[in-house]
C-alpha cells in the first residue's frame, strides 16, 4: 500500500528546539512533559499504524491552567500543537509531526458537574465513556455512546 507523504518539519522550529524544551519545561511540573524518545515513541501514532513520527515533546497536563501554558509557550515559538485523547483515531487525528508537541489529554479525566434535569454533564476533555457511564451509574441514568462498541457491552440476562 502506498503511504502518503508526511509533510515536512520546518528546520526553523526544529533549530529551535532547545529554547522550546526549556520554555516547556519551566512552563510545566516536570513529569508532565515527556522528551525521552523512549517515552514518546507511545505518542508516534494513534491506532492507524502505519504512520508514525516522534513528536518534539508530549505534555501531559492535569488542569486547564497547564493546558494553557503550553498552549502558550507553542503559541509563542509558533509550534504545532497535536490534540491526543487516547489515540484511538483510525484516521491519524493524532498522528504529529517532528516539529509539534502532543497534548495528552488523559489526565483531564474529571466530571465536573451532573445536571439530571436538564440531562447535561460536564467533562474534562480526557474522560473515557466507561468512566462518565460509572460517574452517572448512582444518578441511575446512563450516556449512551454513538456506538456501542465505544464501551463493554452490558452483561446480559439469561433466562433459566
Ligand atoms: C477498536 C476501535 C473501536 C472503536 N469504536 C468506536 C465506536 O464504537 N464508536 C465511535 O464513535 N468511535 C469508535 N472508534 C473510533 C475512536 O474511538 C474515535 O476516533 C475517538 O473519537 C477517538 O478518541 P480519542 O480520545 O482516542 O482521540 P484521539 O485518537 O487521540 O484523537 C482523535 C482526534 O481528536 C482530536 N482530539 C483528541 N482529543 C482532543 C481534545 N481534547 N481537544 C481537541 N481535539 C482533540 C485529535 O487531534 C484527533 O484529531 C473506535 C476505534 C477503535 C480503534
Amino acid at each position: 500500500m502506498p503511504l502518503i507523504s508526511m509533510p515536512e518539519p520546518d528546520p526553523d522550529i526544529l533549530a529551535r528546539s532547545p529554547q522550546i524544551l526549556a520554555a516547556l519545561r519551566a512552563a510545566l511540573p516536570a513529569d508532565a512533559l515527556v522528551t525521552d524518545p523512549s517515552e514518546t515513541r507511545a505518542y508516534d501514532c494513534d491506532a492507524l499504524t502505519a504512520y508514525r513520527c516522534a513528536p518534539l515533546a508530549v505534555a501531559l497536563p492535569r488542569t486547564t491552567e497547564e493546558v494553557a501554558a503550553v498552549m502558550r509557550v507553542c503559541g509563542d515559538h509558533g509550534v504545532p500543537v497535536i490534540p491526543r485523547g487516547a489515540g484511538t483515531s483510525l484516521a491519524g487525528g493524532a498522528l504529529p509531526t517532528t516539529d509539534s508537541v502532543v497534548i495528552g489529554a488523559m489526565r483531564l479525566r474529571e466530571v465536573l458537574e451532573i445536571d439530571l434535569e436538564n440531562r447535561f454533564i460536564r467533562v474534562q476533555s480526557g474522560i473515557t465513556n466507561l468512566s462518565v457511564s460509572a460517574a452517572l451509574a448512582p444518578t441511575a441514568s446512563s450516556m449512551r455512546p454513538t456506538r456501542p462498541r465505544s464501551s463493554p457491552a452490558p452483561s446480559r440476562a439469561t433466562s433459566p
